[in-house]
């Protein structure tokens, strides 16, 4: 579904991306792992179409990305939540699902992928007239979730949605993105939350300094000695 071919993006005189190579089939959860700077939020926003590569090439369902605005990678099915979620404040939170489905022109289409998201996320259907900035950060993390989710995309990218959350939201979050997969969705997800990533993960690519240093399964990279001394204090 997404295959990325020796990836390298620069800010400046910055290498944030080297030579990176990975890819994701249709029905997995990969997880990108890996410490503060190694790249994964520089890959995504490639992937989105938010920043250009120096080089590499990147193709989704065989379109080559690289040749795509943002908004047309969107449409054609790969969306990125955003990490520190970008909820619209001062909107409530129906307005910010509204949003996500600007995508559709048919009522019935928008209904029906509302009623899905309440399923998915009934706490956001108990706070519709909310405005969304008084949202709890784990409620706000669902919203992001379900305004990402209003486009119906095949790919669906997340950027560290347990960021800055209590035990007890994370393991929610962590649960909903088995669901959302269950139900046929894609998953790439970026995490320093290795444990947790790795877990719910088909396989997962270890970034250090903007390379891959290490692939495998979930499991595989769970048990491995780099990864439990680096990430999982082992
Ligand atoms: P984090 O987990 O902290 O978000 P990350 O793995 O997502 O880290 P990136 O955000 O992709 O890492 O950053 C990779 C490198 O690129 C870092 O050294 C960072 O300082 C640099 N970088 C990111 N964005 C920019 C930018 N807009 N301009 C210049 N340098 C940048």
């Amino acid at each position: 579904m997404l295959k990325v071919e020796n990836l390298s993006v620069h800010y400046g005189m910055i290498q944030a991306v080297k030579d990176v190579s990975f890819e994701v089939n249709k029905g997995e959860i990969v997880s990108l792992i890996g410490a503060n700077g190694a790249g994964k939020t520089t890959i995504l926003k490639s992937l989105s179409g938010l920043v250009k590569p120096s080089s590499g090439s990147m193709t989704f369902n065989n379109d080559d990305l690289t040749k795509k605005s943002a908004p047309a990678i969107v449409k054609s099915g790969l969306v990125q939540v955003p990490e520190g979620r970008h909820i619209f404040a001062g909107m409530t939170v129906m307005e910010n699902l509204e949003l996500g489905g600007f995508i559709h022109n048919n009522n019935d289409d928008k209904k029906e992928i509302l009623e899905y998201i309440f399923e998915t996320f009934p706490v956001l259907k108990e706070r519709l007239k909310q405005d969304a900035a008084t949202l709890s950060g784990g409620e706000q993390q669902m919203l992001a979730m379900g305004r990402a989710l209003m486009t119906k995309p095949d790919l669906l990218l997340l950027d560290e949605p347990s960021m800055g959350l209590a035990p007890i939201f994370i393991r929610e979050i962590f649960n909903i993105i088995e669901r959302i997969n269950k139900q046929g969705t894609t998953i790439l997800l970026i995490e320093q939350n290795a444990n947790m990533a790795l877990k719910l993960s088909d396989r997962g690519y270890v970034l250090e300094t903007g390379q891959v240093v290490l692939k495998g399964s979930g499991k595989e990279l769970l048990e491995s000695e780099e990864v439990q001394k680096a990430y999982l204090g082992g």
